[in-house]
């Protein structure tokens, strides 16, 4: 590769005068210049290494730099880099049958977006047009994107600089009530929610979206039953279920998509991120038989210049091709019990770990400052001192992962080894020696 002709400290001081980072007052921002990756680790244009517990955003999830992506991509800009929406590609077509073969149940129809939060907009516009109804319901613990519908979809405090927002939107508590309170029983959760359906009139509600295991807003695997429960609630009101699978999709979990665990077909499921591993921009929406054919003879009012962008679709089948090569499916779920016994040790003997949670290589832990009131180490929507350390230490250190109020999140690329995983554990285990000292 080319060497870096800019210093670290030279991206950052011009980045930071030209160009906005996101969900940041810019005086506050401190970003780490990145120059290049490999597999689960990037490096600045010094040479200092972070090995990737967060796979960047959730995203890179057959890890970085695989020549047979970027293969892929060379090969379809070399030969079609772009082709109109109205237009029809061999890599589209391709990527459709792909995509119906792997998503659940009768799902067999994609409207292909730049991302998360635009296959979002437009599952709920389809729920509207198929339904006649207006309402979606959401979650509070959510986040469904930042363009005008789905920062309202989004349930967490990122939504409030938004508000007002779109009309419509109903947000539902989900069975989850943070670390003092616990989980909801199943029955409990699902009465509450039929309650709301009840009160809001189902006949003016085209959705519920949801994501089947929560992720930057706890990754909140969800008891058995639940979801089992929701798809019975949307099937006896009429009211289509939307899965945004943008995070836990693509073998996240796993499974290839979340709904798998509990084989739940929803309506509507939305993915981006692990589709084409963040190589290229790419989201989609697919639609189960029965609502794809609601617009055979009625018009889908949607449209981007960049939907089936024929270097999104060559690296998305590309990306496809190496988790089905890899077997990084069933890695992620072998993978994903070594870390569930590394997260169960922390939880064993550090006293200010709460709690841990994990589905595949999808992890987190709460952190507590108080083993009888399991006060959290950090106020909702805020941070503290100790956890303001933690992630300094991360950072020194050469780990990089979320660390957001009083978690810290697990989610490595799914090639991970074992000795990497436990490289990033080492890690963290010295990083909560800090905040066990704050622990009453
Ligand atoms: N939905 C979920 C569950 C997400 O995690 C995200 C992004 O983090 C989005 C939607 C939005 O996707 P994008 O940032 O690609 O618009």
């Amino acid at each position: 590769h080319a060497p870096a002709t800019m210093t670290g400290d030279e991206i950052v001081a011009l980045s930071r005068q030209h160009t906005i980072f996101e969900w940041s007052a810019q005086g506050a921002v401190d970003p780490i210049p990145v120059d290049r990756a490999k597999g689960v680790y990037f490096w600045t244009p010094e040479g200092k290494r972070f090995l990737d517990f967060n796979s960047q955003l959730m995203c890179v999830n057959i890890g970085h730099g695989d020549p047979r992506v970027v293969m892929a991509i060379q090969e379809q800009a070399a030969k079609l880099p772009y082709a109109n929406p109205f237009m029809a590609t061999e890599v589209r077509a391709r990527l459709g049958a792909k995509l119906a073969a792997i998503t659940p149940g009768d799902i067999d129809c994609f409207f292909f977006t730049n991302g998360g939060a635009e296959a979002n907009e437009n599952a709920i516009k389809a729920a509207r047009w198929y339904t006649g109804r207006h309402k979606i319901l959401a979650r509070y613990r959510s986040y469904h994107g930042a363009t005008a519908g789905t920062i309202t979809l989004t349930g967490d405090p990122r939504r409030w600089a938004a508000e007002p927002g779109i009309p419509g939107v109903v947000h539902v508590p989900d069975p989850y009530h943070g670390i003092q309170r616990g989980w909801d029983p199943v029955d409990d959760a699902l009465a509450r929610l039929e309650e709301v359906i009840q009160l809001e009139g189902a006949h003016t509600i085209a959705g519920f979206i949801i994501e089947p295991v929560t992720g930057t807003n706890g990754i909140l695997v969800p008891p058995d039953g639940y979801l089992q429960g929701v798809r019975a609630l949307c099937d006896k009101y009429g009211i289509l279920l939307i899965a945004d699978e943008v995070m836990s999709g693509f073998g996240r979990t796993g499974e290839w998509f979340a709904v798998d665990h509990w084989g739940v077909v929803p309506d509507i499921l939305t993915m981006a991120k692990g589709l084409t591993s963040a190589y290229v921009p790419l989201g989609a929406v697919g639609l189960r038989r029965k609502v794809a054919d609601h617009f055979r003879d009625k018009v889908f009012a949607g449209g981007l210049t960049y939907n089936s962008h024929p270097l999104a679709c060559a690296a998305a089948l590309a990306t496809i091709a190496v988790y089905e090569e890899d077997g990084l499916v069933a890695r992620a779920r072998q993978m994903g019990e070594v870390m569930a016994g590394l997260l169960a040790d922390l939880a064993a003997r550090h006293v200010s770990v709460g709690a841990v949670r994990s589905i595949g290589l999808f992890g987190i832990a709460e952190l507590i400052r108080n083993r009888q009131t399991r006060e959290p180490m950090a106020p909702f929507n805020g941070t503290s001192p100790e956890m303001a350390a933690l992630s300094r230490f991360f950072r020194h250190e050469g780990l990089y992962t979320f660390v957001r109020w009083n978690t810290f999140f697990a989610n490595p690329p799914l090639c991970i080894t074992d000795a990497e995983l436990r490289e990033g554990f080492e890690i963290i285990d010295r990083g909560l020696a800090a905040a066990d000292a704050a622990v009453a």
